[in-house]
Parts: C-alpha cells; structure tokens; sequence
C-alpha cells in the first residue's frame, strides 16, 4: 500500500545516503593516512621520551585510521551485498577458486583447509563477487575463532534438489547467547569486530534466495550451513 511504498523509498534513499558518505569519507581519510607518515617522517623522531610520546600518539592516530578504513570498507561490502549479478555457475568451481586464494592466509595462521567439493552438482545462479565475499567473512570468522590453528573444512553437495555449502571450522565455537545474535548488525564479541561480517552474509544469501543456518558448540567448532536452490536443467 501507500505508507510501505513511501517507506520503501524512504529507507533506500537513507542507504544510498549511508553509502555515499562511507565512500566520501575514504577519501580525506587516505590523505589523512598519508600526511600522518609524511609527518613521521619529518620529524625524525629519536629515542627520548618527548619523541616517544609524540610517536606512540602517531601510531595511535594511524591505527585508529586504519580501523575507520575497515568500518567503512565492512560497511560498504554491507551496503552492496543486497543487488547480486546472478549467473548459472558451478558452485563447486567457484568455491575451489576460493580455496586456492584463501591457501596461503589459512597456513600463515596454522589452519589445514580440507576441501570436499563435488564434482557432480546442478548449477546454482549465483553472483561470484558476492559469493566470494560471503565466503572470505565466513572463513575470517572461523581463523579468528581459531588463534592457536585448526581445522577448516569446506564442502559442497547436492541434496534434495537444492547445493550446499558447508563450512566447518574446529575453533572455540560460541555459546547460545552469541548464536542468537550472530546475524544482528554491529554485533560483535571480538574487541576489534565490526559486526558486519555475518549480516553481510545473510544478505548475500538472501539475494540468492539461499538459506544460511549456525550449528555450533562451545569449545568444539562451529558449522555454517548455506542451502541454494539448483537450476533445474535436462540433466537434473
Ligand atoms: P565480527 O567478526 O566483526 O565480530 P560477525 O558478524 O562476522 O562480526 O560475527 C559476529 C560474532 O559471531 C563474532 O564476534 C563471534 O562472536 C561470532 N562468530 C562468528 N563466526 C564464528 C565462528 N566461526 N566461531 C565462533 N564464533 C563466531
């Protein structure tokens, strides 16, 4: 009706506007970043205390910059999760391109991906940019809850007309209070945590008509669990 239409316009108005403005801040914020270390620089600091001081606040100011840049950059992976560019693919494919890029993250923090990818899957309509983020938050997640290495498996299967895709990590796991609040935004535990990452993922996953659900246990793992449905095709 009438009110939820002139809400509807409403609300996209106030996202394209949140959009904008995170795009518009990356700006002076880099030259910010950039005067900081020609400020460094220029100033020669040596090992007295004033200088140290005067140091430790440029870091402090430089790390509190690159914090921004996540949000922001967090913030606007958010704002663009919603319009996809589906495209009949191979999910399988597409996932083992991610293995191979994640590869070398995973072993710098001690993690063993074990992939278990079919071969055989109907095709799904799926944006791969998105997917690839979707993919990249959820393995984040999962190196995070895994700071002393693990496990992360990856799979993917078809069943009952529809592909899924699991991924499974051997980290702390989460108690019931967290998994109820894993998908709202800003919610965080990590004391460097945006928020964003899950809901970024569940909006990806609603735009490919997917489902997502969180299967974990405190001090055992957690197991993420994304339902496509397949293209129906003369072979399936
Ligand atoms: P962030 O990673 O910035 O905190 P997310 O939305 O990605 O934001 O995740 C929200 C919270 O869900 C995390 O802070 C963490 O407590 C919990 N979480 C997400 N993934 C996992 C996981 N694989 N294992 C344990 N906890 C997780």
């Amino acid at each position: 009706d009438q009110s939820s239409e002139r809400f509807r316009r409403q609300y996209a108005e106030i996202a394209s506007l949140a959009g904008g403005l995170a795009h518009e801040i990356r700006n002076p914020l880099s030259t910010i970043r950039m005067n900081l270390q020609l400020l460094g620089e220029d100033l020669q600091l040596g090992d007295d205390p004033r200088h140290q001081r005067i140091a430790r606040k440029l870091d402090t100011i430089g790390r509190e910059c690159g914090r921004l840049d996540e949000l922001l950059s967090a913030f606007l992976q958010f704002a663009r999760a919603g319009e996809p560019d589906l495209q009949e693919r191979d999910l399988s494919t597409l996932v083992a391109e991610f293995v191979d890029f994640f590869q070398a993250e995973a072993k710098g923090h001690q993690i063993e991906i074990s992939p278990h990818l079919s071969a055989s899957l109907p095709p799904v309509k799926v944006d791969p940019t998105l997917l690839r983020i979707a993919l990249m938050n959820l393995a984040r997640n999962a190196e995070q809850a895994m700071p002393q290495g693990g496990q992360l498996e990856i799979q993917t299967f078809a069943r009952d007309g529809r592909v899924i895709l699991e991924v499974i990590d051997s980290g702390q796991g989460m108690p019931e209070a967290v998994r109820r609040r894993l998908f709202d935004v800003f919610f965080s535990t990590k004391p460097k945590g945006t928020g964003l990452g899950l809901p970024t993922v569940r909006k990806i996953v609603e735009a490919h008509h997917a489902t997502i659900e969180c299967d974990s246990e405190a001090g055992r793992g957690t197991r993420f669990t994304l339902s496509f449905p397949a293209v129906r095709t003369a072979r399936w």
